[in-house]
């Protein structure tokens, strides 16, 4: 009987879940996170909350099922990704409040920087697209602007991290100063070839290398969680950025096996195997984790627009009074007949990169109702979803497998199978819908060995949904063939 647990750091809210051996989720305890907004576009959070919230919904959850500390076997940690802490290594207080990763403060700097022609430098050393999300600029504003911040690094006593890192030195007392590949490559200082803190990012920037944790592989000795915190010591074994977490949860062990998380938006993350391959139609290539001396590498695409066209078509247009209703409204009809929905809101991101586009209703008729227009909402979520499946395929040079879904929007049957039929290959549906915690938790327990290797993960899965494709594969690509031709329009 083994029991792990798993934080799971997010940005709205903190977890703690406990999973056995089977992998089923015994219970959870969550914690909501204040967000602090002190200008307009800037995000911040307290780093002491974060880390009592946490240690908080461990205790909880341990209450819940009557459990110990010394019940536990192992720890591993998963967490929002590029939200940067900055604190001072001897008193262990946060010298300015965390810097989320939606935070804007650095945008124009960052313009500068694409201005100056750096996009590719950057690129070619960290995977990523040059962008205020990531840690980098976050740092250089905070030994810019925090007052004795600089003195404080020249010292040797200001430490940056990211919240793992975080978490880990507060539950070791300072003992660990540590992070993982996963969670390293999202702060664009880091060399995702090298596999270290790039030096001459480091100097681009002015920031020490003694203010950065050694990095580890997402699988490793972390530290353990002090007695003094739940009563016995844990060992921490695995950390995992969200989505890197999330890809890991879903089992995704093999080159072009892909996920997609469906929330308010939608994080599409293949595995590309070992060799990190730079994108040309900006998506970012990221550690997806490091194990047992391999690396694995992913592309990672997000759409802005998901559940939340729904969420748009309930609240600012009124025809339909909840999400789940979609459902319904979009199988009383055939089809879409015709209609397409352009659901750039908030521009088209990867791979068109068509930032001033607005969103669009195309193709109606007098006989075009409400039904007609849900259905092509749903089925704009999908086209958008293949758009960026497609840039993944094409920069692998081959065809994803199968692609693993999860998040609030799942729940819609027809999506689904709209994907399927989209894409043209099985989307699958686990029933745990707790995969981002249990990538980490995963991760954990093959350290601790409660499983031997990825295979008996894989063989582990069960009451899994497949949604094969039913659209005929020539019906298919013509309906996305309509949707090429609106976005080459526009
Ligand atoms: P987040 O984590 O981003 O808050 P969730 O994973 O909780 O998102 O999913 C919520 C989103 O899913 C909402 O935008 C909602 O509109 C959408 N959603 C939930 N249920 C359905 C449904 N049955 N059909 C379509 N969309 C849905």
């Amino acid at each position: 009987m083994a029991r792990i647990m798993a934080l799971d750091s997010g940005t709205t809210s903190v977890r703690a879940l406990i999973f056995d051996e089977n992998g089923k989720t015994l219970g959870m305890h969550q914690e909501e996170i204040h967000q602090i907004y002190p200008h307009t576009g800037w995000v911040e959070e307290d780093p002491v909350e974060i880390w009592d919230k946490q240690i908080l919904a461990a205790a909880k959850v341990l209450e819940k099922l009557n459990m110990t500390a010394a019940d536990v076997d192992c720890i591993g940690i998963t967490n929002q990704r590029e939200t940067l802490i900055a604190w001072d290594k001897r008193s262990g207080e946060p010298v300015h409040n965390a810097i989320v990763w939606q935070c804007r403060r650095t945008e124009e700097y960052c313009g500068q920087l694409v201005g100056r022609g750096l996009t590719d430098w950057f690129q070619k050393k960290t995977g990523l697209i040059l962008d205020a999300y990531f840690s980098a600029t976050k740092a250089g504003w905070i030994l810019k602007n925090v007052e004795g911040a600089r003195r404080l690094a020249l010292e040797g006593n200001l430490l940056f991290g990211t919240i793992d890192t975080w978490l880990i030195w507060k539950a070791t007392n300072g003992a660990s100063y540590v992070t993982d590949y996963s969670n390293a490559c999202r702060t664009m200082l880091f060399n995702i070839h090298t596999l270290d803190w790039d030096p001459e990012i480091l100097e681009f920037f002015d920031i020490p290398r003694n203010c950065l944790p050694e990095v580890l592989e997402s699988g490793a000795e972390f530290g353990s969680l002090d007695a003094a915190y739940l009563g016995a010591p844990i060992p921490i074994l695995a950390v995992l950025g969200d989505q890197q977490s999330a890809l890991f949860g879903q089992r995704c062990f093999q080159k072009s096996e892909a996920k997609c998380t469906y929330g308010t938006g939608a994080f599409i993350l293949s595995n590309i195997g070992k060799e990190p391959v730079l994108s040309k139609e900006g998506l970012l290539t990221t550690v997806a984790w490091g194990y047992k001396g391999e690396v694995y590498y992913a592309f990672e695409g997000s759409i802005f627009m998901a559940g939340a066209v729904i969420q748009w078509l309930r609240d600012n247009l009124g025809i339909l009074a909840n999400a789940a209703e979609s459902e319904a409204m979009a199988t009383a009809v055939e089809s879409s007949e015709g209609v397409y929905f352009l659901s750039s809101f908030q521009g088209l991101g990867a791979p068109w990169w068509k930032n001033g586009v607005r969103a669009s209703i195309h193709g109606m008729s007098r006989k075009t109702n409400a039904n007609h227009i849900v259905r092509a909402a749903l089925e704009s979520v999908g086209f958008r979803v293949k758009d960026v499946v497609g840039a993944m395929e094409r920069e692998m040079g081959m065809p994803c497998k199968t692609l693993r879904v999860d998040g609030g929007m799942t729940a819609n049957q027809f999506m689904m199978q709209c994907q399927a039929d989209i894409l043209q290959i099985p989307v699958i549906k686990g029933d745990n819908p707790e995969v981002t915690a249990m990538g980490a938790a995963f991760m954990a327990g093959l350290m601790k060995r409660i499983w031997k290797d990825t295979q008996e993960l894989k063989a582990m899965a069960d009451h899994e949904r497949y949604f094969h494709p039913v659209m005929h594969a020539q019906d298919s690509a013509k309906l996305y063939e309509g949707w090429l031709d609106l976005i080459h329009n526009i």
